[in-house]
């Protein structure tokens, strides 16, 4: 049984193959030898009707040759007649006679056959001698009947020995019937048998094979395939039968049997991968909201950092405005002139402190830059008029300095460049300020620009000061590096270049620079073109120059001698003390002051004042809501209100703007400033 379970499917094809051949050799065998006897049969069958027919034929002549009209009955005649001429005849008869017995024995005979031929030889020879008797006895004259009686001979035998071939000729025909009978009824038989056992032999090689291959074959495939489909519904737990055959149906077992670990082993892996996976999201959710919170936490610190550094520069402006203020008064007062000692003293107070102001705007500017809070309004624009403009200053503070400017930018049609206006200026006034600061004595700055092939517009600051030396190159951009000056006479803060760098790369250009020590420095700025090229103007055309904006100051020339109240709304004592001062000295102006925005707007109702300085940090409402109702009432709608604050920053500025104060002035307050703001508003200069 084991050894049938191993029969490979090949080999069992082949087998009954084999065994069909076989049997259809058999087959063509078998008919082939039944037809060689029926050919045989056949051919003996027509051989004896060939020999019969002859015979028959023979025995026909015999008869004729031998009977009436034949040797008998001439010989009778030439007795009765005794007519010589009739011998003839007999003789004629006798050779057929002959001619007929030799042909007849010529053929195949029996035993009866010849013996009657012999008869019938000895009735001719018995003639032969008759004739010759008969005839000498009719020569001598002798009478019919006593010849007839002399030669007179017994025609029995040979009558009996025709009958004999007659009989033999009978018989011989019933044999060769028999004889095809049998072979028939052989032939017949063979067909028979030969049916019977190809049949047999088919139909149980044919039902062999299909009960074989139905157990071995056809009833493990459907299992095989159960399994399988199993398999594919995630039934994994069936085991697969069959694997230890060795044939093609146990290599399929174990193909499949490989499939089922395989199946095993990927719904593990996804079960396992589903828990890292559930793991992992629960993880991810913890990192999520731990990052949450570090967000919210940066933030937090972030507008924490914010909010201080602008209290910060709150803080530091207001005292900041006392120290400026009092020192500026103290150095202008007409009345108590300082000594030389005493004014080196104030302008070192004063110096110091617009460096600390510097320091606290450029801090705040880089730390807006920096978390993202500055907005820029980047458009493409024509730079020529900024360039102009800027070159104007830059041209005020170097011949201040006894430096030469050249402005190389005004022989040129410049293309557009996309940027923020006021951001542009301020980077390409700092690098102006610089080369001029950084300078020596008759040295020289030149402002140039360049098209660095047809997409980039370069626009450089050049300048023939002391140079940067090569080893501090990498620091340039840093903030708070001063490259060893910090000490020097040149007042700085380390932070303008940095905020330079950071302003440029966010308008997408780049700077870039080139120092040789001793010989001086390029500093270039890079923006993409939007549109148009760098192309020279018509030569002869000088630039207009633009005259450096003047500060008007109010003075007591201009000042009407009527007197103008002024209403001063501040918190701090040394800042309303410091507003006193520089009031008094505006002839025809008294001050009154409110130290809240209530108490204000109340004031502004019952004096009425010309103009009202505010404050926009108090206690109570601020300084904008108390602009507000003072804009509300009719009583006082029509009082310029100028901002007087330490909210110092553009943003800030717009929207005191925007609110509808008159001007908008920041802390440290500038004393000319202030004047005049004052002098334009009791003039009337504002709406
Ligand atoms: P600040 O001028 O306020 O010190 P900057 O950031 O503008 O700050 O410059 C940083 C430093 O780079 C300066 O202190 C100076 O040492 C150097 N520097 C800037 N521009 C020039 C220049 N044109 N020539 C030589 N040194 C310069």
């Amino acid at each position: 049984m084991n050894f049938l379970n191993n029969i490979t499917i090949k080999n069992s094809t082949a087998a009954l193959s084999v065994l069909l051949v076989v049997l259809a050799v058999g087959v063509s065998a078998t008919g082939y030898a039944v037809l060689s006897e029926a050919r045989g049969t056949s051919e003996t069958w027509q051989h004896y009707e060939k020999i019969t027919a002859r015979k028959a034929d023979h025995l026909s002549d015999l008869r004729a040759a031998l009977g009436y009209g034949g040797v008998i009955h001439q010989f009778k005649d030439f007795v009765l007649r005794k007519d010589r001429l009739l011998i003839v005849n007999v003789h004629a008869r006798m050779l057929d006679v002959t001619v007929a017995l030799t042909a007849y024995s010529a053929l195949v005979t029996t035993v009866e056959e010849d013996k009657a031929i012999s008869v019938l030889e000895e009735t001719l020879t018995d003639y032969l001698d008759a004739v010759a008797k008969a005839e000498s006895l009719a020569s001598a004259g002798m009478a019919s009947q006593d010849i007839d009686r002399i030669v007179k001979i017994d025609d029995g035998p040979a009558l009996a020995a025709l009958e004999t071939l007659s009989a033999e000729l009978r018989a011989a025909r019933e044999a060769s019937s028999q004889s095809v009978y049998r072979s028939v009824s052989r032939v017949t038989f063979a067909v028979f048998t030969m049916i019977l056992v190809v049949g047999g032999l088919t139909t149980l090689l044919v039902f062999g094979f299909f009960w074989f291959s139905r157990v071995h074959f056809v009833n493990p495939l459907l299992k095989l395939g159960d399994v399988m489909s199993g398999l594919t519904h995630g039934d994994t737990d069936t085991p697969v039968p069959y694997v230890t055959r060795m044939n093609e149906l146990g290599a399929m077992a174990r193909t499949i049997e490989v499939f089922r670990e395989n199946t095993v082993w990927r719904e593990q892996a996804e079960r396992e991968l589903k828990q890292i996976h559930h793991e992992l999201e629960g993880r991810v959710e913890e990192r999520t909201e731990v990052a949450v919170q570090a967000k919210d936490e940066a933030e937090r610190a972030n507008n924490a950092k914010s909010e201080f550094l602008s209290s910060m520069s709150h803080e530091l402006r207001t005292p900041l405005n006392a120290i400026l203020g009092f020192t500026q008064l103290l150095n202008t007062d007409p009345d108590h002139p300082l000594t030389a000692g005493q004014l080196d003293a104030t302008e070192q107070v004063l110096k110091a402190g617009d460096h600390l102001l510097s320091l606290i705007d450029e801090v705040l500017d880089l730390a807006a830059i920096e978390t993202g809070k500055v907005a820029l309004d980047i458009e493409p624009r024509d730079p020529a008029p900024i360039l102009e403009n800027c070159a104007t200053i830059a041209r005020h503070l170097a011949e201040r300095k006894g430096l030469t400017f050249h402005d190389r930018t005004t022989g040129w049609h410049l293309p557009e460049i996309a940027i923020d206006e006021t951001r542009f200026r301020q980077v390409l006034l700092n690098l102006l300020s610089n080369a001029v600061k950084y300078n020596r004595d008759g040295g020289t700055v030149t402002l140039g620009v360049e098209g660095n092939g047809e997409s980039v517009l370069r626009i450089s600051v050049v300048d023939s000061g002391f140079g940067i030396p090569e080893e501090k190159h990498n620091m340039i951009f840093s903030p708070f590096s001063r490259l060893g000056l910090e000490n020097s006479d040149i007042t700085g803060t380390g932070i303008g270049l940095t905020i330079t760098k950071e302003l440029v790369e966010a308008m997408g250009g780049t700077i870039g620079f080139e120092s040789a020590l001793n010989l001086g420095s390029t500093f270039w700025l890079e923006f993409p073109i939007v549109s148009g090229a760098l192309s020279a103007k018509d030569l002869g055309e000088e630039p207009v120059p633009t005259a450096a904006p003047v500060v008007a100051a109010g003075s007591a020339d201009t000042a009407s001698e009527t007197m103008h109240t002024v209403l001063c709304v501040e918190d701090n004592p040394s800042s309303l003390k410091l507003l006193g001062s520089i009031i008094e000295r505006i002839p025809g102006s008294a001050m009154i002051s409110a130290h809240t925005g209530e108490l204000g707007v109340d004031l502004a109702e019952i004096h009425r004042p010309n103009v009202i300085l505010m404050d926009i940090n108090l206690p109570g409402i601020s300084g904008i809501e108390a602009l507000k109702r003072l804009k509300a009432s009719s009583a006082t709608k029509d009082i310029p209100v100028i901002a007087l604050t330490a909210r110092a920053s553009k943003k800030d500025k717009t929207q005191g703007l925007e609110a509808g104060f008159a001007e908008y002035l920041t802390k440290p307050i500038n004393v000319e400033e202030v004047t005049s703001a004052i002098n334009q508003a009791v003039q009337g200069a504002h709406p």
